[in-house]
């Protein structure tokens, strides 16, 4: 095994017993990324300069024989998104492409924190919007298992940097899926936090009352330290929730007996590749030998979640981008007649053709006459989908659909048809409708390519999560696999 195979927990050992320096093993995660990134493209940029200082200050705390918090020296990505004190945070658009923040968000001060390192931004789909980084204004993610794929979205530059060995961990946003998804195409480890959990502020909104920040990993460990690291109660963040200091380490305990899980029957009717159905009813199998109790379960309202989640996320979205209007900051226009024209040239100009579409979609359902017939039901079903939840977790612990119905799909193959791509997201909207927690682990293999279950919570039960997916991964060596690059 190469240094950049290990995970945040193995490089954490090592430093901790000084085999490796912090320095050492930033340089080598450079390294890796000479090799590869011309291939895979994760990044939108690259902070080598800053990374080596970080990892050298580290060092010196080894050296003066402090001990150091559990990310201290990891080199780890952020997405693009995510904003970064006198770093470049683009969002993948025109509309950013000089943007330079003038404060970090509330995670990436608890990560430095940590003393984590950080390496550099990675690439998504345009404001987050998309399921497979093909809508990044710069370039395309590929995917590292297979370059002919796609590494899913929007968060597919964090879960490619990851599963390529050119981070140990990285930050991503689901919005409705965008951990999650990247993390079951890549094979890693995804959680999407509860609503609240994980402060929002610093992260460039899309849709408000969907985004969360969340890990994502090589194993189930790794997730439950950058768990540690980046929960917390923030009072920048209005909707954040203060739960007190949790440590997700305690969730790593492999017993699940007696546990209720839910099968969720509807997403079980909809139609799946062979592997993937094979295979989450292998793991389920497995849970069953380990003590699990396992049961149908039934979300009625769940077939509304895709048509509710896109009005109300494009409604949103169109009130959140207004601010991108040339005056302040970001994009504008070169050339325009008066104050209106601006505003139209450069949001015409700035945004890229999906956001386009999205703040067009939003502003329709949103207008006078058209807001109860659209916004105003979304809202309706999206308490139905709330209490069907509600209802299911009075019987079970957990409920476990696939992560996707299929595995990555090839480079262009949902870009011409919008609904064919926002179909991708069908098993992980429900999660960010309810606000409750959701992660995706690797169940299999199909043609090479990864294969990810999901197992979602509830509300603040991320432990229970984690203690599920431990147990499993623990009787499986698919998170050892690592791609060939
Ligand atoms: N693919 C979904 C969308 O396009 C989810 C995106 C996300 O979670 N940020 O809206």
């Amino acid at each position: 095994m190469e240094l950049y195979d290990l995970t945040v927990h193995e490089i954490m050992d090592n430093l901790r017993k000084k085999e490796a320096s912090a320095k050492e093993v930033t340089e080598a995660t450079f390294h890796r990324i000479a090799n590869v990134e011309s291939t895979i493209k994760a990044y939108i940029s690259l902070c080598e300069e800053k990374a080596l200082d970080w990892a050298d200050k580290v060092d010196q705390q080894i050296g003066a024989g402090e001990g150091i918090p559990d990310l201290a020296g990891v080199p780890m990505a952020l997405k693009d998104n995510i904003c970064t004190k006198n770093i470049l945070t683009t969002c993948a658009s025109k509309m950013l492409e000089n943007f330079i923040p003038p404060y970090n968000a509330t995670v990436v001060k608890k990560i430095y924190a940590q003393k984590s390192v950080l390496i550099g931004k990675t690439n998504m789909d345009e404001f987050a919007m998309g399921s497979s980084t093909e809508h990044s204004a710069f370039h395309i993610t590929k995917n590292p298992w297979n370059i002919s794929c796609v590494s899913g979205g929007s968060s597919g530059g964090s879960a490619a940097a990851v599963a390529s060995g050119e981070a140990f961990f990285a930050l991503g946003s689901d919005t409705g899926g965008s951990i999650r998804q990247p993390a079951s195409f890549c094979g890693l480890v995804g959680l999407k936090p509860t609503y609240g959990l994980v402060s929002r502020y610093g992260l460039i909104a899309y849709a408000s009352s969907f985004d969360q920040i969340g890990p994502l990993t090589k194993d189930v460990e790794d997730c439950a330290l950058v768990m540690n690291g980046i929960t917390g109660h923030d009072k920048m963040d209005m909707t954040s929730v203060n739960r007190g200091k949790i440590d997700y380490k305690k969730a790593l305990v492999r017993d699940i007996k007696g546990m209720k899980i839910g099968v969720i029957k509807e997403i079980f009717q909809e139609k799946m590749d062979k592997g993937v159905r094979q295979s989450i009813l292998r793991a389920l199998e497995r849970l069953k030998d380990m003590g699990g109790i396992i049961e149908e379960a039934s979300i009625p309202h769940i077939k509304y979640s895709l048509p509710a989640y896109y009005i109300m996320t494009s409604s949103e979205c169109s009130s959140n981008l207004a601010r991108f209007d040339g005056i302040r900051y970001g994009y504008r226009a070169k050339e325009y007649t008066d104050i209106k024209d601006l505003f139209m040239r450069t949001r015409s100009e700035g945004f890229g053709e999906e956001v386009k579409r999205r703040i067009m979609l939003g502003t329709y359902a949103l207008g006078a006459g058209y807001y109860e017939e659209y916004y105003q039901h979304a809202l309706k079903i999206r308490t139905l989908i709330k209490n069907d939840f509600e209802k299911a977790f009075k019987k079970f612990d957990v409920l476990i659909t696939p992560t996707t119905l299929t595995t990555a799909f090839k480079l262009q193959e949902r870009t011409e048809n919008p609904l064919d791509m926002y179909l991708s997201d069908i098993c992980t909207v429900p999660a960010n409708i309810a606000g409750v927690p959701a992660i995706s682990i690797c169940c299999g293999f199909q043609e090479g390519l990864p294969i990810g279950m999901q197992i979602i919570g509830k509300p603040f039960n991320e432990g229970t999560l984690l203690r599920i997916a431990y147990t499993y991964e623990k009787s499986t060596d698919y998170h050892k696999k690592r791609p060939k690059l």
